[in-house]
């Protein structure tokens, strides 16, 4: 290769024909070995061997997740060497001029990545990196094979550097910051990295954050900041993990606003640098792109759909997150490594550069020689650069070279950086880690969720309750209503009904009333007719009767005188027949006595019965004469009415006394006490009066003295009810004597009585008054005073006062009444053959009363009752109204259940005798 022109050279160089070939064979297995590093990958090239050194670069896909769900620092990591590519700047007009008689320094061999750096015309070393890219390499492809695979790993959550190493003026600022405004081919690597990352994640749930700054003279200042001049790095204790916690960071979310950013940040750089008197090569830069992306839209990375669907466990597992920072760094020229002689500040800034760029070599070469100790911590650079060599981070170097061969020196320590750089083996670890924020705030909405969702139950729930509710409710009032309205018909129809039943009443009453009156007038009629049935009607009826009974006698008779001659004659020729016939026929004969016997008897009875109906129809026929009694009916019960009467102001023992009185002070004299003005006086007199009236010996001697004018005057004028009371039973107990009676009624007593009946309240009073009424009633001379002056209604105004002994008295009365009437009518028929008129109790109204308390349960009330209803119903004229107004079943009653014989007798002869009360109980069909 010796004496070969340069122009060749650099053609070869052009067109890569040239090519030392190796000492080995790439890839044979018997030296691989040998070769291999850390990791089973081969080590690096070995430097000044310049045939015989192959390094293989790993694939980009052998960046991957030892295993599914590995996470953060404990994940499995998987090595991965900083990769190298060198970058050959096209000779600029300087160089065109200046090194047009020289060869270059360098002779690249893209295609077997190497690169020979020439130490004279015929000898050079052969160097190979991971990627030799020569001066037309666009940088797109700069970018492809430089920055993209570690691009790539920052978006599946690795760490990731790009740095450019280089002599000043070697194209590293060319090569990574170019903007490409007009130019859009010319972009650097710091803008096609963000166009790659933009288009690879997902604006709604990854986030895209940048710092950018720059080291100089050990200190970072902020380019988006630039009054924040000292940044400080702070390493994580347990992580080791550096960050610049001071540093801005802006969230950009688009290509331009970064372009815009990176545009501000190099203005701001230069304005630094021009401040300081420095250039911007002389300080490192640092872009810091942090991608944090969401792997909530790829859960296929670690559940399955089936997973999913089937126990919602998903739904609970955090969101992973993924934290991939990129670091671009443009290193300060490293000339100035070696030219460190300046002076003053020039000095200083000569080596703090060297310091840093130094520290960065060492730790390069201890890594490399993976020597134990590496010293990161000597410098800033190192420090920051942690991660990227030796790190955990995916790291991709480009180092810039020229070709002038005046700068020979400065590349080949430019390759040398480079050669020990791809030594240099990074353990690449995923940063991911569950995304516990994102969870919980997933799981904070989805309570929400459910518990509106369960809000919203609970309220349809609590609505369903509520209408079931108001259903029922009007239901229940539906109900209630229903039953009201059911309920007010039931009643409006009761009520009808019972206004019907009393208009049908009502018109019943007014009909009876009308049937009463014309009954009345049909009775007076029928009694002026002397259509009246009499004793003598049954009479004639049981003659009647016998007279037939007589007749079956006869026939009887005949009958057995038929039979006998039959025997006789049948026995004749039968005689010498046997004795059994005979037998029988005798037996037959004595049959037939039997028989005639018992019919005699019968007509003995019904003899008997005859005679005795003969007898009472003349005792009726004589009725008149008994009346002269005076308390005729009254009988048994006057002296009872009597004893009634007597006063019980008036104790047994004080009558001995009373009567000594009178016979000591005088009749006359105490009654004329009876009119004192004392009004104690009086009382004590009306006592003495009406305890000496009590006595039926005194009596008489007591009209005759006047006192009858008397007491019927303290029934007039005076109020006292006590007084007259006491007159009342004074007069009553005179009343029992048929002339007294007479007496009273001829001084107006019955009219005193009456307005004392009507004005009265207390019962005794009231029973004193009907009792001397009841005693008038049975005088058969005074019925029809009696009852013009009012005494019947008299009587019946008193029953008002329901007191039982008043009821009796009244009772007492309306049965001598009735006795009389019905005494005096026989009597009219017997004498005249004239009919008497309707009864005036009837007339009176006195009937309905009656028929009311036939059967009072006071048997003293009861007896008098029936037995002035035996009495009305004696009369034919007055059946019609007692038909009418019931008295025909009180009847029936009488005659089947009275207690006493004479009165069930007389209540059975009535009705049979009656051919109005027969026909009515044909016509109902009762037997009596
Ligand atoms: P450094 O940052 O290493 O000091 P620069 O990037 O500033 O160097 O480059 C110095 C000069 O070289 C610039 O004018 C730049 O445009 C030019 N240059 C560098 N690399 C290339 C390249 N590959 N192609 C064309 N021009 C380049
Ligand atoms: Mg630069």
């Amino acid at each position: 290769m010796s004496g070969r022109p340069f122009s060749s050279f650099y053609t070869t160089r052009l067109v890569g024909e040239i090519f030392m070939p190796p000492t080995r064979a790439v890839g044979d297995p018997s030296t691989d070995n040998q070769h291999k590093g850390r990791n089973g990958f081969p080590r690096g090239p070995n430097l000044r061997n310049s045939s015989s050194f192959k390094s293989k670069l790993p694939p980009s896909s052998a960046v991957r997740r030892s295993s599914p769900g590995a996470l953060g620092a404990g994940a499995d990591a998987v090595s991965g060497r900083v990769r190298v590519a060198v970058r050959l700047r096209p000779q600029n007009a300087e160089e065109l001029e200046a090194d047009a008689d020289f060869a270059d320094c360098v002779e690249l061999q893209p295609e077997l990545k190497r690169l020979k750096l020439r130490k004279n015309n015929w000898d050079s070393d052969t160097y190979e990196f991971d990627e030799v890219l020569t001066e037309y390499a666009s940088q797109k492809r700069v970018y492809e094979v430089v920055a993209k695979p570690v691009v790539e790993s920052v978006l599946e959550g690795y760490n990731g550097t790009v740095m450019a190493y280089g002599q000043t003026g070697t194209g590293k600022t060319y090569t990574l910051g170019r903007l490409g405004d007009e130019d859009t081919s010319a972009r650097g690597i710091m803008v096609r990295s963000l166009e790659d990352i933009f288009s690879n994640i997902s604006q709604e749930t990854d986030t895209v954050t940048v710092s950018y700054l720059q080291l100089y003279m050990e200190t970072i200042q902020d380019l988006l900041n630039p009054a924040n001049d000292n940044i400080s790095i702070v390493e994580d204790q347990k992580t080791g993990d550096v960050s610049l916690p001071g540093a801005t960071v802006v969230e950009i979310r688009d290509q331009q606003s970064f372009v815009e950013l990176l545009r501000i940040g190099e203005a701001h750089r230069f304005a630094a640098n021009t401040k300081l008197n420095t250039e911007s090569s002389r300080s490192h830069a640092f872009l810091m792109v942090q991608v944090r992306r969401s792997v909530l839209g790829r859960e296929n990375d670690f559940t399955s759909e089936h997973d999913v669907s089937s126990n919602g466990v998903n739904n609970f597992k955090p969101p992973i997150i993924r934290k991939g920072k990129l670091v671009v760094v443009d290193l300060a020229g490293s000339e100035r490594i070696h030219k460190s002689g300046s002076e003053g500040h020039m000095l200083e800034e000569a080596k703090s550069i060297n310091l840093s760029l130094s520290a960065l070599g060492k730790c390069i070469n201890a890594l490399a020689e993976n020597s134990a100790h590496v010293p990161v911590r000597d410098s800033k650079l190192t420090r920051l650069l942690k991660d990227s060599f030796g790190g955990t981070s995916r790291t991709s170097l480009v180092i810039t070279i020229g070709p002038s061969p005046r700068h020979r020196a400065e590349t080949a320590s430019t390759i040398l950086f480079g050669q020990r750089a791809m030594k240099v083996e990074n353990m690449l670890k995923i940063k991911e880690e569950f995304d516990y924020k994102s969870l919980s705030k997933r799981l904070e909405i989805q309570i929400e969720k459910l518990t509106a969702e369960n809000e919203r139950l609970q309220k349809a729930c609590e609505d369903e309750v509520e209408r079931i509710k108001l259903e029922a409710q009007k239901q229940i009032s539906e109900a209630e209503r229903d039953c009201a309205e059911a309920l007010k018909e039931e009643k409006m129809k009761c009520q009808m009904d019972y206004m019907e039943s009393i208009k049908q009443l009502e018109e019943k009453w007014m009909l009876n009333q009308t049937k009463h009156a014309s009954n009345g007038f049909i009775g007076t009629s029928h009694a002026a007719e002397g259509g009246m049935p009499s004793g003598n009607d049954e009479v004639s009826e049981l003659k009647k009767l016998l007279q037939n009974e007589v007749q079956q006698r006869k026939a009887a008779e005949l009958e057995i005188k038929n039979l006998k001659d039959c025997l006789l004659k049948s026995m004749k020729p039968e005689l010498a027949g046997g004795n059994a016939d005979i037998f029988n026929l005798q037996k037959m004969l004595e049959e037939e006595s039997q028989q005639r016997k018992k019919l005699e008897e019968e007509v003995i009875v019904l003899r008997h019965q005859l005679s005795q109906l003969t007898l009472e129809a003349s005792q009726t026929t004589s009725c008149p004469d008994r009346s002269r009694t005076g308390n005729g009916f009254v009988g048994l019960d006057s002296v009872s009415s009597l004893r009634h009467l007597q006063f019980k102001d008036a104790s047994d023992g004080e009558r001995p006394s009373i009567s000594n009185l009178h016979e000591k002070v005088g009749l006359h004299k105490i009654l004329s006490l009876l009119e004192s003005d004392d009004p104690n006086v009086r009382i004590h007199a009306v006592k003495v009066v009406a305890n000496l009236a009590a006595e039926e010996a005194n009596q008489e001697k007591i009209v005759e003295a006047g006192g009858l004018s008397s007491l019927l005057m303290l029934l007039r004028s005076y109020e006292d009810e006590t007084i007259r009371r006491i007159a009342a039973g004074a007069v009553a107990n005179l009343a029992m004597n048929e002339f007294n009676q007479e007496l009273i009624m001829a001084q107006g007593g019955i009219c005193l009585l009456a307005m004392t009946a009507s004005d009265a309240e207390d019962p005794q009073t009231l029973r004193m008054v009907a009792g001397a009424v009841a005693n008038l009633c049975g005088n058969d001379k005074l019925q029809t005073r009696l009852r013009s002056e009012g005494g019947i209604k008299a009587l019946l105004g008193m029953v008002r006062s329901r007191h039982p002994d008043v009821l009796s008295q009244v009772a007492r009365g309306i049965a001598n009444f009735a006795k009389c009437e019905s005494r005096a009518a026989t009597q009219a028929f017997a004498n005249l053959g004239t009919k008497h008129g309707r009864s005036l109790l009837i007339e009176d109204g006195a009937l309905p009363w009656i028929v009311q308390n036939a059967n009072n349960e006071a048997s003293l009330i009861r007896r008098h009752v029936e037995l002035a209803l035996c009495h009305l119903a004696q009369h034919e004229v007055n059946a019609k109204d007692l038909i009418s107004g019931g008295a025909l079943w009180e009847l029936v009653r009488i005659s089947r259940d009275c207690s006493r014989d004479d009165i069930r007798a007389l209540a059975c002869r009535t009705l049979t005798s009656s051919p109005t009360f027969v026909a009515e109980l044909r016509r109902l069909r009762i037997e009596v």
